[in-house]
């Protein structure tokens, strides 16, 4: 098999950057281990209206919408954020991923499922600027081998085209932890979020599906190593107090709020990884990474399906473009790098400080946090201005409003 472009990983990055380098001319293969896509679901499936035109996804009647979030404070005392209008979508990632997958068939793509990478070398018998990649597969089990001029890895949170590039894989990763059950809503268009430290480092939050619910959480490693997020221990050095699956117990069995409104039955159970830092490059000889294999996540909600469809999107653009130029190498590759940069990198690092800021604060102080922002003109400000895929603006608001940073800087001082 011979290709231009062949794409690692059906998620919706993979299928983003499938599209968009068969849409600009290359010939393109996406492959994906599993036998269907968007299984396992590890998402909440809470997308922004703005993540839904990233990825070019017509509305359905399957989407449940939102308008609104109610923000609880450890002490109980909860903020009403809403602006009346939709703001975000619940979906079921099953369907959505497979309809990106279609999107990408439609643009010209070909897709082979149950097929998985096992390796990658480079064809050092071509010559060239930029080398062709030869990509070691099983498909259905059986060994075999697909030529590409670019590799595009978008095989997720533990992505192995990215190690066996030599690329970095994200330092910081969350781990989190979520299950499906029946929970009773005051309201099933608003979302409800909880932080402190139910969710130490993050939040735990209960999303609305149609009936349904997703309660979960995620937590931030004390120190440094990937948590390994998938059996709930967290191995190396730094080790996680508890994981993200116990805090999640606990907090369906004792918190003083979900657990009043949470049935204890479970109807399925997710855990996975969230990364919220992003390596230095994301291109190398003849291969890009995107999505969760490069970090492409907001650090203040794990939201990765609006980052990575965008820089997908991007990938799938100069990887074709590059092949149609005859110009696989590094240096051509790393226009990708500056491109998604310039779209989203500032953001993703005011995110992290954020972030950052969230995983110091205590619940004392998280509970005077929301007693301030529980005031009809900062409460107007946050409807006006908040996005939860650009918070930075939210903040800057807050920042420069006397009332709110006059009370922040009283807590900082106090600190
Ligand atoms: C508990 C939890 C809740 C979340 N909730 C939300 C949310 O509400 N909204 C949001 O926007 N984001 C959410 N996220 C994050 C979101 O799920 C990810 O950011 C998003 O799925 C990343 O997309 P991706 O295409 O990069 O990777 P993935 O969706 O992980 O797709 C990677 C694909 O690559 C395939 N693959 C891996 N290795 C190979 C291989 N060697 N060969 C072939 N195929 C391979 C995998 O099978 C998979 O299909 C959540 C994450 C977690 C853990």
């Amino acid at each position: 098999m011979d290709y231009d472009v062949v794409v690692v990983g059906a998620g919706p990055a993979g299928c983003l950057a499938a599209k968009y380098a068969a849409k600009n001319g290359a010939k393109t293969l996406l492959i994906e281990e599993h036998a269907s896509i968007g299984s396992p679901v590890q998402c909440a499936g809470l997308l922004s209206t703005s993540a839904i035109r990233e990825c070019e996804v017509v509305l359905d009647s399957g989407f449940h919408p939102i308008t609104g979030a109610f923000v609880y404070a450890p002490n109980g005392r909860r903020i009403r954020i809403s602006g009346g209008e939709i703001k975000a979508y619940v979906v079921d990632r099953r369907i959505f991923d497979r309809t990106l997958a279609e999107n990408a068939i439609r643009s010209g793509a070909d897709i082979l499922m149950r097929t998985r990478a096992v390796g990658i070398t480079i064809d050092k018998e071509a010559r060239g600027r930029g080398r062709r990649r030869i990509l070691h597969v099983l498909i259905e089990g059986e060994p075999d081998v697909i030529e590409a001029d670019v590799v595009i890895g978008a095989d997720g949170i533990q992505s192995r085209i990215a190690r066996w590039a030599g690329l970095d894989t994200p330092e910081t990763v969350l781990s989190g932890a979520q299950v499906s059950t029946i929970y009773d809503f005051e309201d099933p268009r608003f979302v409800e979020i909880f932080p402190g430290s139910c969710a130490p480092g993050f939040f735990a939050w209960a999303i609305p599906y149609h009936g349904s619910a997703r309660i979960g959480l995620a937590v931030r490693p004390i120190s440094g190593s990937v948590p390994v997020a998938k059996s709930g221990v967290d191995l190396g050095p730094g080790v996680m107090q508890e994981s993200a699956w116990a805090h999640l117990k606990r907090l369906i069995a004792k918190h003083p709020v979900v657990s009043e409104k949470c049935d204890p039955g479970i109807a399925g159970i997710a855990l996975g990884g969230i990364p919220i830092s992003v390596p230095q490059q994301t291109a190398a000889e003849g291969l890009l990474i995107v999505g969760d294999a490069a970090g492409q996540v907001k650090p203040t909600s794990g939201g990765g399906v609006y980052p990575g469809a965008m820089c997908a999107k991007i990938a799938g653009k100069v990887a074709a473009d590059a092949v149609l130029e005859g110009d696989t190498s590094v240096r051509r590759l790393s226009e990708y790098d500056k491109l998604w940069k310039g779209r989203i990198g500032r953001e993703l690092a005011i995110g992290r400080r954020i972030n950052g800021w969230m995983a110091r604060i205590s619940d004392s102080e998280i509970n005077r946090v929301i007693g301030v922002l529980d005031d009809d003109e900062l409460l107007d400000l946050i409807t006006r201005y908040g996005d939860m895929d650009h918070p930075s603006v939210v903040v800057r608001k807050l920042l420069m409003n006397r009332k709110s940073m006059g009370a922040f800087l009283k807590m900082a001082l106090m600190r």
